[in-house]
């Protein structure tokens, strides 16, 4: 664009143009906005605010994949990812629920029995 001279007449035309068309970006933006709340219906927390799901991955890093969105209530399922169970809403039934936490007590009293031969089998040296 040609730069008029600071002061002249078309200085302030280009400055008011300018202006205007911010103004009118600004107004298109909002209503681009509005638009998309009425379509959605309510606010939704972009991507990149959203929690990441942490799970230790085979490299042992955190996953850093995002948590598996809830769109109708705007926030987590589970707050794993879809590959880390988050798409998991656990057992319905209470049966279900029940076996669960069988099985989770189950598996810490195995994890906690390894614990114990392997600092047994490391007091007694490498086998
Ligand atoms: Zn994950």
């Amino acid at each position: 664009m040609m730069r008029a001279v600071p002061g002249s007449r078309a200085w302030y035309a280009a400055i008011q143009r300018e202006s205007e068309l911010r103004w009118q970006a600004m107004e298109r933006r909002e209503q681009w906005e509005e638009e998309n709340e009425r379509i959605r219906g309510r606010y939704r927390t972009p991507r990149s605010d959203r929690p990441r799901c942490g799970a230790r991955c085979r490299s042992g890093k955190p996953c850093q994949a995002p948590a598996v969105w809830d769109y109708g209530h705007n926030r987590p399922r589970n707050g794993r990812c879809r590959m880390h169970g988050g798409l998991s809403t656990g057992a319905k039934t209470e049966e279900g629920r029940r076996r669960s936490r069988e099985g989770a007590k189950r598996g810490a009293l195995v994890s906690a029995d390894r614990r114990r031969e392997r600092r047994a089998g490391q007091e007694q040296g490498p086998v």
